[in-house]
């Protein structure tokens, strides 16, 4: 039987984040993967001189500890930074494609919005605190007004979390939008003041962090940890099942590997999984939570990649890209510019877009066969982009599980994982079910969780 100090079970971008700060700390570690690649939703293809994102096409910058990363992993060359024309971003409304207004004169032009609803803002810094848990939808409703929510947040909720803005709780899912409310007491005021602090502490707000991807796509990320972690890094592997041994105050990690059952001894495991996986590993010491984390709902989102030729695409494709409120009524989400956004993601004379289809919104449309997400993504972007003719390259990747949804009581839930941590001493959650799902989320959370593991395993001696 192998043994470590620490084992980690997921090689996905939280997984692996945190073994590097636990490595650098000299600490033993072992990470297991069922795939066969490291990244977990975070995968890059490149086939005939098109670059595909299977997950996300881009991070946003708002932490330092980004630049700590990639200078200990030697990828400060392969970063990438967006082409500014990214900061514009595209609402539809009415059919018509607008531009999201980037200063107050732009804002105040802009159609996205009526004269009614634009006034509306004037009242914000006066709309007092909230007196229970919200939505994200009644918070905006309460704070900025309906129109808001429908053209505004709506599209940016099912761009970020693929899902219902009426479900999700502002706490939960959007902590900075929620802090400005609690802590200075309104959005306008808020954005002000909190500028200020997050300068002091180095942070950066997401309106202005940059945001980056790299030379080859998202994967360099995770494939640099990976080699890094060297042997520490164990794929195709799946993790089954976990034991305590009471009398050695540790676990035992059973899993598979080349259709063989073998197991790993060790003093602390980070549960870096999705939450179903989660789910089932606590079931073992805590059934009730097991139920509650594997109830976690996850939308199926559908990424659809369509090259064209320049000359098919008459709408100019100068930002990150568009998103579609619910109002309108479309068969997708939004659509990423994704050659825009980075150089070399489509051969020459040719653009990359990527489609979303499904979440929260319409699940059923994530899980139609390839035939038709195609032509229901082609005929949206042909009407939407005024597109001739058909794409000349396509690739689908489907998450049945795409996003965790922090829907009203996920703080709750979150308080359980800490009492259940607290009771089993060496067991630990992390991953984007409990700390955010952006990609800076995760490396943030890492990094926080590997402190927590050091500790844990300071007060046992173990070292
Ligand atoms: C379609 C999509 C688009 C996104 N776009 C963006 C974006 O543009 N920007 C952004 O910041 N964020 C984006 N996100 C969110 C972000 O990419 C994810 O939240 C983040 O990558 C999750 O990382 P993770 O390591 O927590 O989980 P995962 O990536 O899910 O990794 C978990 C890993 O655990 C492994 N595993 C599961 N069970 C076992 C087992 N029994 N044994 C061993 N291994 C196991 C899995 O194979 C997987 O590799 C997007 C997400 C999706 C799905």
């Amino acid at each position: 039987m192998t043994s470590s100090h620490i084992t980690i079970i997921g090689g996905g971008i939280s997984g692996l984040a945190t073994a590097w700060w636990l490595k650098k700390k000299g600490l033993s570690v072992t990470l297991f993967e069922q795939d066969a690649e490291v990244g977990g939703t975070m995968k890059t293809v490149r086939k005939d001189g098109w670059l595909i994102e299977t997950g996300p096409n881009s991070a946003l910058e708002t932490t330092p500890l980004f630049k700590t990363l990639f200078a200990d992993l030697g990828i400060e060359n392969e970063l990438v930074y967006a082409n500014p024309a990214g900061k514009n971003r595209y609402i539809l409304r009415n059919g018509t494609l607008h531009p999201l207004p980037m200063s107050p004169g732009k804002f105040l032009k802009s159609k996205l919005w009526s004269l009614p609803a634009k006034l509306r803002l004037l009242k914000e810094p006066f709309v007092g605190r909230a007196q229970r848990e919200e939505s994200i939808a009644e918070f905006v409703v309460r704070r900025l007004g309906r129109e808001f929510l429908d053209y505004a947040i709506n599209p940016f909720v099912a761009g970020i979390f693929a899902g219902s803005p009426e479900k999700l709780s502002v706490r939960a899912a959007f902590p900075k939008l929620y802090a400005l409310e609690e802590k200075y007491g309104g959005l306008i005021r808020g954005q002000i003041k909190g500028a200020r602090e997050r300068k002091k502490r180095r942070e950066v707000a997401k309106d202005r962090a940059q945001m980056f991807s790299f030379k080859n796509g998202m994967q360099t990320f995770p494939c640099a940890l990976s080699r890094a972690l060297g042997d520490a890094v164990r794929t195709s592997c799946a993790v089954e099942r976990i034991g305590y041994n009471e009398n050695e105050k540790s676990y035992t990690v059973q899993y598979s590997m080349d259709g063989a059952g073998r197991a790993h001894e060790t003093n602390a495991i980070i549960f870096a999984v999705p939450a179903s996986a989660a789910g089932r590993f606590v079931a073992s010491f805590d059934d009730s939570l097991a139920n509650i984390i594997q109830d976690i709902y996850y939308p199926p989102v559908t990424e659809v990649f369509v090259g064209y030729k320049k000359e098919q695409v008459k709408q100019t494709m100068d930002g990150f890209g568009f998103l579609i409120p619910e109002k309108e009524k479309r068969k997708i989400l939004g659509a990423i510019w994704s050659s825009t956004l980075f150089e070399d993601r489509a051969p020459e004379g040719s653009v990359a877009i990527t489609a979303f289809v499904g979440g929260s919104r319409q699940p059923e449309n994530a899980l139609k066969n390839d035939n038709e997400l195609l032509s229901m993504v082609r005929d949206e972007l042909q009407e939407l982009m005024q597109i001739n003719g058909g794409p000349v390259f396509t690739s689908i990747t489907r998450w049945e599980k795409a996003i965790p949804q922090y829907h009203l009581g996920h703080l709750q839930i979150v308080e359980q994982m800490s009492k259940f941590e607290a009771e089993h001493p060496g067991l630990f959650l992390s991953g984007n079910y409990r700390g955010g799902i952006s990609v800076s989320d995760c490396i943030t959370q890492s990094e926080k969780v590997s402190d927590h593991v050091t500790k844990y395993l300071e007060s046992q001696k173990i070292s």
